[in-house]
């Protein structure tokens, strides 16, 4: 019997990230300026991000190497663990094996520290000062808080109000870094004001937030902006997840037949998924169903349509060929805070309309239940957002009953849930409600 988790030593950390872009059949189409609407090019981008950042975006080298300091910061916590889920399997009464990559493990509870290290490590290097946000559910926000600490740099965070008013602790977690915190909108920007000024009691967005923090970057010499997900680089930097967890499903002597992830950018689906894409792009892999996982209530990808939008409420952003609701939908205030996003990463939606990758939604009430389910056999709580690819994981495992097939499925379990306790307790006091 191989080990219920699989383990690789710190000297197997990667050292380069993998470049997925390199491997596209057909090249992804360019990001537009939100005013000329022709391919935004480095000048354009150079007020709100690095040089280095702005390179890795349309970089088409295979790979990106990870600098020194940040592997050695990775020490902390990576390689992250996969486990093989043995009491969910025996739970469900299935022949699949369930695996799951654990990022959950990391000092913040989720698998954002990976590209917030790496972020505000090139943002140092460039003499940097300062860094802006946005955050939802605050799980970025304490991810960029943590690393500009780490790296020396200065951190400001525009968090969702709603996300404000019920999850006070990522807030206060952010302040314990050092960083600085405000409710959006906030009074602090044109964008913010604006939209206080339409509606005080204005519950925010992700895409009203990203208006505000990228303002505040423009604004000031000493400080750029940084995005938890979406943009090319952040996938880039969460193919780390998908390169351990490659080795580690070699050493179990197995491969996967479903790689799954929750999607709300699409950071950590990438993450996992991309490196393991790589061979079905290039034709030797045919078998392999990669699956990200929405809720109903955003379904961006199977609902959206694929078309160049904004990234944010106000427009200011560069326009990305994504699946999109909409620039100006603002989703109904489920307890997923990190899955409210209106759009989506354009490497992922170029996938999916490529047929290389599928989408799949469930309503926040499943994905309880399955959340549920999977803690009292594993031990570990999950976030609300890996709740989605765990619920995937188990359909699949049970359709693999009803087949009598022995499938593979591996999930990200993007993060634990010891922040989302009131979600869970309205979910057990059966107040949540229907969000679909
Ligand atoms: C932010 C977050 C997500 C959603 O973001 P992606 O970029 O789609 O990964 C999912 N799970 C957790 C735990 C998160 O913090």
């Amino acid at each position: 019997m191989t080990d219920n988790k699989i383990t690789l030593p710190e000297s197997e950390i990667p050292t380069h990230f993998y470049n997925i872009q390199a491997d596209f059949p057909t090249p992804l189409p360019p990001a537009l300026h939100p005013v000329t609407r022709k391919p935004v090019g480095p000048a354009d981008l150079a007020p709100i991000f690095p040089m280095g950042l702005i390179q890795q975006e349309v970089s088409l080298e295979p790979t990106v190497e990870i600098p020194d300091q940040v592997r050695d910061i990775y020490r902390l916590y990576r390689p992250s663990p996969v486990y093989r889920a043995r009491a969910l399997e025996a739970a469900l009464d299935t022949p699949a094996h369930i695996y799951y990559k654990s990022e959950h493990v990391s000092p913040v509870g989720s698998h954002k520290l990976n590209t917030a290290l790496m972020q505000a490590w090139v943002n140092k290097q460039e003499g940097v000062k300062r860094l802006s946000t946005e955050t939802g559910a605050g799980q970025w926000g304490c991810a960029l808080a943590c690393a500009c600490k780490l790296m020396d740099l200065e951190c400001m965070v525009y968090m969702v109000r709603v996300s404000y008013d019920q999850k006070p602790y990522r807030r206060i977690m952010v302040n314990t870094y050092g960083g600085n915190i405000v409710a959006s909108p906030s009074e602090l920007t044109e964008a913010g004001r604006r939209a206080l000024a339409e509606n005080p009691d204005s519950p925010g967005s992700l895409g009203l937030a990203i208006s505000e923090a990228v303002e505040d970057a423009i604004k000031r010499d000493d400080t750029k902006y940084a995005l938890g997900s979406v943009l090319n680089h952040v996938l880039l930097h969460q193919t780390i997840i998908g390169l351990e967890a490659m080795k580690q499903m070699e050493m179990a002597g197995e491969y996967p037949d479903y790689v799954i992830g929750c999607h709300g950018g699409g950071s950590n689906f990438a993450g996992l998924a991309f490196p393991f894409l790589k061979g079905r792009l290039k034709g030797t892999e045919s078998k392999l169903r990669v699956i990200a996982v929405e809720p109903l209530s955003c379904p961006t990808l199977t609902k959206g349509t694929r078309e160049y939008d904004f990234g944010d409420v106000a427009g200011n952003t560069p326009l990305l060929m994504m699946h999109t609701l909409g620039h100006k939908f603002i989703p109904p205030p489920v307890h997923t805070g990190g899955l409210r996003y209106h759009g989506s990463a354009p490497l992922v939606s170029h996938l999916l309309a490529g047929k290389f990758i599928e989408a799949e939604a469930y309503s926040q009430e499943d994905c309880f239940a399955s959340a549920i389910r999977f803690a009292q056999c594993e031990g570990t709580i999950p976030a609300p957002e890996s709740a989605h690819a765990i619920h995937s994981a188990i359909v699949h495992a049970l359709e693999a009953r009803e087949a009598g097939e022995k499938k593979v499925i591996l999930f990200n379990l993007s993060g634990h849930g010891h922040f989302d306790m009131a979600a869970y307790e309205k979910y057990l006091s059966g107040k949540m409600g229907l969000d679909a």
